[in-house]
């Protein structure tokens, strides 16, 4: 899809939004095809209509439910940590939220799977993206732990809640090649992660502190 063509795109905020992507080369993002996304990607339609003035601000913002749309740095620097040219086919993402981080994904892998456990932000993406004009994308609502089995496997992973360890079950899921980023419990800190699959086996680098919700069970009707 050509991001001119996503409703919305932009068309505000364009100011604020050069401000943030200079920001965001600042704290040291360098790809170009990851920034150019989230120079135009409309997230004020990702949030609120009481918070949208603050969507280009590089900060984290309530979604409801205890939940939030994650800070665009964050967004940034765990997509570039996925980027991978030549194995950019399918991601599976854990916890979708607002649907923000999965929009750029949308745009930068073939096919998307996205699992959420709180049904109300499983369904307002759904429609959301829908309506915005992503078409590769599968909504799943459950609990991330699991996985999807059915959609692997996965060339990337990404999780957006912090897990004390990670399950193994995710690891089975993942291409030969395959990597996760995620925020991973290390000495009683939370640390941005990444996960490599070698011949060898999984190849761990430890990226940077972050902070992010909890990694909850099983999934909740709300
Ligand atoms: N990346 C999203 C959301 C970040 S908040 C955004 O930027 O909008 C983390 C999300 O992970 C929340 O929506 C939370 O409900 C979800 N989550 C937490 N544990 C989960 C699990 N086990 N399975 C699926 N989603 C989970």
């Amino acid at each position: 899809m050509d991001i001119n063509s996503i409703k919305g795109t932009g068309l505000t905020s364009q100011s604020s939004r050069e401000k943030l992507i200079h920001e965001l080369k600042g704290l040291g993002i360098k790809n170009s095809e990851v920034l150019n996304l989230i120079s135009n990607m409309p997230r004020h339609l990702f949030l609120d209509t009481a918070l949208a003035s603050r969507a280009y601000e590089n900060v984290s913002l309530p979604i409801g439910f205890k939940q939030t749309i994650s800070q665009p740095y964050m967004v940034a620097k765990m997509t570039e940590l996925l980027h991978e040219t030549n194995s950019m086919n399918h991601v599976l993402e854990i916890g979708t939220g607002s649907g923000y981080q999965t929009s750029i994904l949308s745009m930068l892998f073939k096919k998307v799977t996205t699992i959420e456990r709180i049904s109300t932000l499983h369904e307002q993406s759904k429609k959301k993206l829908n309506y915005l004009g992503f078409k590769n994308i599968s909504f799943i609502l459950g609990d991330g732990h699991l996985g999807f089995p059915n959609n692997a496997p996965y060339d990337a992973i990404i999780i957006t809640a912090v897990a004390d360890d990670l399950p193994e079950t995710l690891i089975n899921q993942l291409s030969p090649t395959g990597r996760i980023v995620l925020p991973l419990m290390h000495k009683g800190e939370q640390k941005l992660t990444k996960l490599k699959n070698t011949k060898n086996g999984i190849i761990k680098k430890i990226i940077e502190d972050v902070v992010f919700v909890p990694m909850l069970k099983g999934v909740e009707n709300t």
